[in-house]
């Protein structure tokens, strides 16, 4: 409806917010609810080693299979969890699952592989080495089966907050890696600190790999740092022969993308990874 007056606008807009509200509100308790619910559930997409070709390892993704709405992507709901503090729940969830299947590959005999899982900024609190250490511990896991993949925006605040709490996970033997990198605001003086072991180009410069010359420049230059930083380096959403070729020529380490897998249902993650190291069934 157009307003007329400029009270009228008021109206219509405070409406329109009111809306929104009530959407985040449906959203939440939804979420809330899917959380006891069984509704959640881990996808698995795999990380290759360039020089091999072997599955390395995986991230675990979060999905949320709505009994009515479907499966709804990560994108939808995980900025809403960040915005009222349920993705730390959402975030013990997440690990505890990782961490049951894992069990579940390593008692099966599969290869061992690291996990990786994602971690937002408010879950990165001093609770958290802890419960990682008791998550591990329960399930009878290595250290060196698991991984948390952390952004810049969890780099912003207090950094010597942030890096006690690195230094902390990683002397556990989990390992870190920088997630989305190049697209936040770390600067690179502080990268020398962190006690990280994998920097993750970030899909939108591989995407424009070889056509787009800065995009290249940028995704060589990552390399070259995390090689002169003696951190490993990946590359995310790899979707064609021709960024491989690039990102191979240029010392990269791992990839991950559509190119050789979509993110999977766990029983068809195992059947990659058995694949993957010529072990059948
Ligand atoms: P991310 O951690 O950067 O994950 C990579 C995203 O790119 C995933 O989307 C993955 O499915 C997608 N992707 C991978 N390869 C390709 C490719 O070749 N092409 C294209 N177009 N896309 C590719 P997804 O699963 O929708 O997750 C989106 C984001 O949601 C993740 O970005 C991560 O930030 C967040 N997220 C997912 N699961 C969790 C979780 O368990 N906890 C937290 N805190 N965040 C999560
Ligand atoms: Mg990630
Ligand atoms: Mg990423
Ligand atoms: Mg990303």
């Amino acid at each position: 409806k157009q307003g007329t007056g400029d009270g009228e606008h008021v109206a219509f807009y405070s409406q329109d917010m009111n809306q929104g509200m009530q959407e985040r509100m449906r959203v939440e308790s939804g979420l809330r609810h899917a959380l006891g619910n069984g509704q959640l559930m881990l996808h698995y997409q795999p990380k290759f080693s360039i020089q091999t070709g072997h599955i390395i390892g995986a991230e675990a993704l979060v999905r949320w299979h709505h009994p009515e709405r479907g499966m709804v992507p990560p994108a939808e709901f995980i900025p809403l969890a960040e915005a009222t503090g349920l993705v730390v729940q959402l975030g013990e969830w997440v690990l505890e699952a990782a961490c049951a299947q894992a069990q579940a590959w390593k008692e099966a005999g599969l290869p061992p592989i690291r996990l990786a899982v994602n971690v937002s900024a408010r879950e990165f609190t001093s609770a958290l080495p802890g419960r990682v250490r008791d998550t591990l511990q329960r399930y009878g896991l290595e250290p060196s089966w698991l991984e948390l993949e952390i952004t810049e925006s969890t780099l912003m605040h207090n950094i010597d907050r942030v890096i006690g709490i690195m230094d902390r996970i990683t002397a556990l033997g989990v390992t870190l890696s920088l997630d989305d990198f190049g697209t936040g605001y770390s600067s690179l003086s502080y990268l020398k600190r962190f006690p990280i072991d994998t920097l993750k180009i970030d899909r939108s410069f591989t995407t424009g790999i070889p056509t787009d010359a800065n995009d290249c420049a940028i995704a060589s230059t990552i390399i070259s740092i995390a090689q002169q930083l003696k951190h490993k380096v990946i590359a995310e959403g790899v979707e064609t022969v021709e960024q491989l070729a690039f990102l191979k020529d240029s010392g990269c380490d791992e990839v991950q993308g559509y190119l050789f897998s979509k993110p999977l249902p766990a029983a068809e993650f195992e059947k990659a990874l058995k694949e993957s190291w010529g072990r059948e069934g």
